[in-house]
């Protein structure tokens, strides 16, 4: 299938897709088996200077906008599932950095001099212990005395925590403050713990290394991002978790599909003339997912016009109902129909997509794609819409 969103898209894709190919592929079995760090793809990433594609070109980044770095995403995802998600929740939490940290002496020189000069990695720590599942609100609080700010967090799931070289962390602005009243708070190596890390022996996503842990931190009230969480989730974090994630498990489906056409144009070649039996099958899991992929893609180009716009008028159009309602619908269409296209890839395969040692082995991209509607529940998403829709006048 000639689907390859970077085939007509720039450099920054392109580089992302050999390294998919060529080294996040091959370790793609190994890194879901043994549930470990795809240290080879990061590694390739940082080396080729592509962990600072979403850093502005004012700060010495690339500058990427939400489609190409959908795009890299997706193509990563293609070859490894978990080295895809990493990316992009490492481009979320640079995104928030960017949009609301850029502009204070502090936030300028770590995305010139760690996100760009270095190419260091960031780590989201939103869950927590108490919230059940809410991002929206928090127990602890970061403590600021003077200068100096410290911060405690029971967190349920850090994804390559253990790996990251910066952790991106929401709590309450002060002691004092209601549980949505909450701020981001950057800490960097040397300036946290993470303790009692627990176990991350899952269905799937296993690469992502994503445990609970005891976080403990301290440093300036310098990397405590300006302005409210609140803000920054509506104008950033959600539009970049659901796009770049709908990205990224789209290039999951689409690679079982892959697998699913190289295995029917294998049995063409063994009967010539005789239509293979999945043919129509993968015809209409195919058109299914040129759907998603325009619905991803739609939402990432909404975006990339809204954010040439001041960010007055961005603010207006990201906290409107009529967004927020298209970015929770975007991030459960995709998530659900993921699997359904991996399963219709299985049906088209049949055994040898069903064994795990075969090139048409689907199982790892079955299991991965199942984390989709979970990671923020699609339950709790729906109940949300639910209440807008209630209010919302489409025009
Ligand atoms: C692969 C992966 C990586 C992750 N990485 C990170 C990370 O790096 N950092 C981080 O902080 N977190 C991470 N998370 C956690 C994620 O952000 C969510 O916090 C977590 O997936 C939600 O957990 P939950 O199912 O317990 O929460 P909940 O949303 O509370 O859901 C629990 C149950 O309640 C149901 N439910 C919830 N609300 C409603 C409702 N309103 N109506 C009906 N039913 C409802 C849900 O369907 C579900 O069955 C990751 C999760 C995954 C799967």
């Amino acid at each position: 299938m000639n689907d390859h969103p970077g085939a007509a898209s720039g450099a920054l894709v392109a580089s992302t897709e050999a390294i998919a190919r060529d080294i996040a592929a091959p370790h793609a079995a190994d890194v879901d088996a043994r549930a470990r760090f795809p240290i080879e793809s990061i590694d390739a990433l940082r080396a080729a200077g592509l962990l600072s594609a979403a850093v502005p070109s004012s700060h010495g980044g690339a500058g990427a906008g939400m489609t190409e770095l959908g795009r890299q995403c997706a193509a990563l995802a293609r070859g490894c599932s978990a080295s895809g998600m990493i990316l992009a929740m490492h481009h979320i939490q640079v995104a928030c950095l960017a949009r609301h940290g850029a502009g204070t002496p502090y936030f300028d020189a770590f995305l010139r001099d760690d996100l760009v000069g270095r190419q260091q990695l960031v780590a989201s720590i939103t869950s927590e212990n108490g919230t059940f599942g809410d991002t929206r609100t928090s127990v602890c609080a970061v403590e600021v005395d003077g200068d100096a700010m410290t911060l405690a967090k029971d967190a349920t799931t850090i994804s390559y925590g253990e790996h990251a070289d910066a952790q991106l962390v929401t709590c309450r602005r002060a002691a004092d403050a209601a549980s949505g009243d909450q701020v981001l708070v950057l800490f960097t190596k040397g300036q946290y713990t993470l303790a009692e890390v627990g176990q991350w022996d899952t269905l799937g996503m296993r690469g992502t290394c994503s445990p609970g842990a005891k976080f403990k931190g301290s440093g300036s009230a310098a990397q405590i991002v300006p302005g409210a969480f609140g803000d920054a989730s509506a104008l950033t974090m959600v539009p970049y978790s659901h796009i770049l994630w709908s990205a990224l498990w789209w290039g999951i489906a689409a690679d079982a599909l892959d697998r699913a056409a190289r295995f029917v144009r294998g049995e063409a070649r063994r009967k010539p003339g005789v239509v293979p039996a999945g043919a129509p099958r993968l015809a209409r899991a195919h058109a299914q997912l040129q759907a998603m992929r325009h619905h991803w893609e739609g939402c990432a180009r909404a975006f990339d016009e809204i954010a040439a716009t001041p960010m007055a008028a961005q603010h207006d159009q990201l906290t409107s109902i009529g967004w927020a309602l298209r970015m929770n619908e975007l991030k459960m269409a995709c998530s659900e129909k993921a699997p359904q296209l991996v399963h219709e890839a299985l049906q088209v395969i049949g055994i040898l997509g069903f064994r795990n040692d075969t090139p048409f082995s689907v199982g790892r991209h079955y299991r991965d794609t199942l984390s989709a509607s979970l990671m923020i529940s699609n339950e709790r998403i729906a109940a949300k819409n639910a209440s807008m829709l209630l209010v919302y006048k489409d025009d």
